[in-house]
Parts: structure tokens; C-alpha cells; sequence
């Protein structure tokens, strides 16, 4: 590499591994933190740098922008960076950053994601647009990552009315659950390969709904969706040329509805039920969290590279080859 880059990004979600995976390729790395969270992220000692912040809104402030920039950091977007910083708030924001910005608009509007789901041909579950439309089991999600916080089942319009006030399409969706097993494949789109990797595959780890079938029957408790870790898992072979299928088809029409389309790491969340059909519910368009359990690498990445390879490492061996090639701006847009 000629000039000396940054990774960057903020203490929080999957840090620790784009840190790591910054200092495995060769680049600076550095930490934006506020002081409580400096304190837990110095123990790991990946940070070259430590940037230290008041509060998240502040990484918009001229200041921080200015000083990111001179370090010449290319920022790594993860879940709370977004959730923290704000989707729109980030379109102005004047750092280099890693994938296509456009696809924040996207991620950030389960109407958007269903769009792309249905023009990408992908299986997706029934979504009600008023209360009154509830005909089956149908899970009252919101809008953005906020780690299942606030979710709830409901039956029909009634029981919608009993748990929640009133439905705004602004910020909540009305899906048809899906009885089935869950798998979150994490995927990697390199547009210098113009090929999708899967990098690893998880389940979260969610309260409740993980911990009730420890309690008896009689002791019905509603089952609620916060997320609290993550499980490693991996998928019958048979299935996998199906999931990739899928990821390529939603790539293909990223493409069509953002040119040039998603860049680097996403997740396709779906459930896969008893007859084997695929319905992807959710996607997250940058690293998630799952692929914490797959540090320093999962089956899949030693399949193809023969070394372990974190999704973290992944994107800063892209940043790499493309500032070797002289390529950023088909990574950066
Ligand atoms: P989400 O915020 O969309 O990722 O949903 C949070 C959690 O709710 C998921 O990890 C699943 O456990 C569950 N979930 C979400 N949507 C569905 C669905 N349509 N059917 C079944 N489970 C779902």
C-alpha cells in the first residue's frame, strides 16, 4: 500500500473484529468512543487511535470529521453506527465509507426492503397494512436495528388494539409469522470480484422467545424478540446453492434500484420452514452482529481462502485491493 489508510469506526456492534481484521491487512485502526466505552475497548488493545466523542451525534460535528480525514480513515458502517448516528443524518456525512451509501435508504425502511425482496423474486413473508388486514399469526416489528426491542405477537385486530396503540406505517410493519428454523447467512459482495462470498452463517440468541421453552405449558408467557447473543450455525449443503441464489438475485436488483448497488458485507435474515421454502424477512445491508461468532473464521471462508478470514478481515482485504488497484471509488460511493 503507498499512502498510509485508517479503518475506522465506533465502539460498538462488531468493532472489536473490524479492528482486528483493520490491523490484520496492515491499515491504522481507530476507535470512536465515548469515555465509558473507551475504558471496555482499551482491554482488547486493537485500537491505534482513540477518538473520544461526548455522545454519537457528535462523530457529525466538523471537528471529528476534519480529524478523521486527516488520518485519512476510510469509516467501516456497522448496525449501532447507524442506529446511533442516524441513516439520513449519514448522507452528509464527509468521511470516505465503505459500500454505497444509497443502500442506507433502503435498509432503513421495511417497505423499501420488501420492495426489493419482491422485484429480487426472493420468497418473503405476508406484510398487513392495517390492523384490520390480520388474518394469521403476524409479528408487529419496527422500523431500523433496534435489536427486537418492543416487538410483539399479535392474532388478529383486536389483539393488536390490546398491545398497541395505534399503527404507524412510518415506523412499524404488521408480518406474517413464520414457523420454521431461522438462518442469517452473511454475505460479502466484492464488485472488484463481482462475486458474492458467504462468509458465515447465525442464529440470534433472543429473549424470550429462546428461553420459554424451558418454562411448562401452563405458564404462558408471550415470547419477546431482544436480541442478547449469537449463535454459530451452518446449513444442510443440499440448501446452500438455494441461499445463494438468493443472494445473487438480490444483488442483481440492487443494482437495478440503487446503481451500482450493494458493496461489501449484508445479511439475508430468513426462516426456512418444514417443506424447505425460504422466506427472507429482514436484510441488513453492512457487517451484523452474527458474524461475531465466526471470529477468526468460519467454515466457509476456510472452504474458499484456506485461512481463517473474520468478515472484519474480509473488508479490509477489499479496502486493500482497492487502494492497491487504484480502485476506492468502486468500494467508497
Ligand atoms: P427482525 O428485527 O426483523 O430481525 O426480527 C427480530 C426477530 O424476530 C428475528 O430474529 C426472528 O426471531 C423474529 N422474526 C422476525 N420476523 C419474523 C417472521 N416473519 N416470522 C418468524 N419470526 C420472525
Amino acid at each position: 500500500m503507498g499512502a498510509k489508510y485508517t479503518i475506522g469506526t465506533i465502539a460498538s456492534h462488531s468493532a472489536l473484529q473490524i479492528l482486528k481484521g483493520a490491523k490484520e491487512e496492515g491499515f491504522n485502526s481507530l476507535l470512536i468512543a465515548t469515555p465509558e466505552r473507551e475504558k471496555f475497548y482499551r482491554r482488547f488493545k486493537l485500537a491505534d487511535d482513540y477518538l473520544v466523542v461526548d455522545n454519537w451525534k457528535d462523530v457529525l460535528s466538523e471537528k471529528v470529521q476534519d480529524e478523521l480525514n486527516q488520518k485519512n480513515t476510510i469509516i467501516i458502517p456497522h448496525g449501532s453506527f447507524v442506529e446511533y448516528v442516524g441513516a439520513k443524518e449519514l448522507l452528509d456525512f464527509d468521511v470516505p465509507m465503505f459500500g454505497n451509501k444509497a443502500v442506507l435508504e433502503w435498509e432503513s425502511d421495511r417497505r423499501k426492503e420488501r420492495e426489493w425482496f419482491v422485484k429480487a423474486g426472493v420468497g418473503t413473508p405476508e406484510n398487513f397494512n392495517d390492523p384490520s388486514e390480520i388474518d394469521r399469526l403476524t409479528l408487529v416489528k419496527y422500523f431500523g436495528a433496534k435489536g427486537g426491542k418492543g416487538y410483539a405477537l399479535v392474532e388478529n385486530e383486536e389483539d393488536f388494539y390490546r398491545q398497541f396503540k395505534e399503527f404507524d406505517p412510518e415506523k412499524m410493519q404488521m408480518q406474517e409469522y413464520i414457523l420454521g428454523t431461522r438462518s442469517y447467512p452473511h454475505f460479502f459482495y466484492s464488485p472488484l470480484d463481482k462475486e458474492n462470498e458467504l462468509v458465515g452463517i447465525d442464529l440470534r440468541y433472543e429473549s424470550n422467545a429462546d428461553g420459554l421453552p424451558r418454562i411448562p405449558t401452563p405458564h404462558y408467557m408471550p415470547p419477546t424478540y431482544v436480541v442478547t447473543g449469537n449463535i454459530p450455525i451452518v446449513l444442510r449443503e443440499s440448501l446452500l446453492p438455494r441461499v445463494f441464489d438468493m443472494a445473487d438475485s438480490i444483488i442483481k436488483t440492487s443494482k437495478k434500484l440503487f446503481n451500482p448497488g450493494l458493496i461489501g458485507p449484508y445479511s439475508l435474515e430468513m426462516v426456512i420452514t418444514d417443506e424447505l421454502k425460504f422466506y427472507v424477512f429482514e436484510i441488513s445491508a453492512r457487517i451484523v452482529g452474527g458474524t461475531n461468532a465466526w471470529i477468526p473464521g468460519s467454515p466457509y471462508t476456510y472452504l474458499k481462502y484456506g485461512e481463517n478470514i473474520s468478515m472484519g478481515r474480509r473488508i479490509a482485504m477489499e479496502i486493500k485491493r482497492a487502494v492497491n488497484e487504484n480502485k476506492l471509488d468502486e468500494v467508497i460511493i
